[in-house]
């Protein structure tokens, strides 16, 4: 897992344009069982893949905070939300809420998330991949497969399986 994520960066840049050719055509018009296939990849990708030994996206880049998302981690550390931004978090350039630093400060060094059970939304949902209508968060993707292993080896199949895109 170590040296497939230091040269994600790069197979990344270089799969950026055909990415970019891909989702285009796919946002125009997405194959009828584009859900089914997605849930399948995602199921396939997860099976074999241990976020355990990797933790890249808690390193490396951190959920946004919803209201509820703020709420339940305020009280799980039996904090005010007020006292949980002032601590945790900063509001990004389209203002929602962000962490202030990375890695999260709720990542443990064995790669375990120390909030699990009250984890933010977006960290549940990472890397989104089994989500409905999946091209409509193709720019968002076109990042993610330059932090996530999982998420690069899932558009790659995509592209395998959806050869006329
Ligand atoms: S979701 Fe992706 S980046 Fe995050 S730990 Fe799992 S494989 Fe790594
Ligand atoms: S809250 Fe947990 S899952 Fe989310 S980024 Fe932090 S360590 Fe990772």
């Amino acid at each position: 897992m170590d040296d497939f994520l230091k040269q994600l960066p790069d197979l990344a840049k270089d799969t950026q344009k055909q990415n970019k050719r891909f989702f285009a055509k796919l946002r125009k018009k997405p194959p009828a069982k584009l859900d089914q296939l997605m849930q399948e990849l995602h199921e396939n990708e997860f099976s074999r893949t241990d976020c355990l030994e990797c933790a890249n996206c808690c390193k490396t880049t951190g959920p946004l905070f919803t209201d509820r998302d703020i709420e339940r981690l305020a009280s799980h550390f039996r904090m005010k939300p007020g006292k949980f931004i002032d601590q945790y978090l900063r509001l990004d350039e389209d203002q929602d809420y962000v962490l202030q630093s990375v890695p999260c400060p709720f990542l443990g060094t064995d790669n375990y998330c120390s909030v699990y059970d009250v984890r933010p939304k977006a960290c549940r949902e990472y890397p989104h991949t089994d989500r409905k209508k999946f091209h409509q968060i193709s720019n968002l993707t076109i990042k993610n497969v330059a932090i996530c292993p999982a998420a690069f080896n899932i558009v790659e199949e995509m592209k395998r399986r959806l050869p006329n895109y």
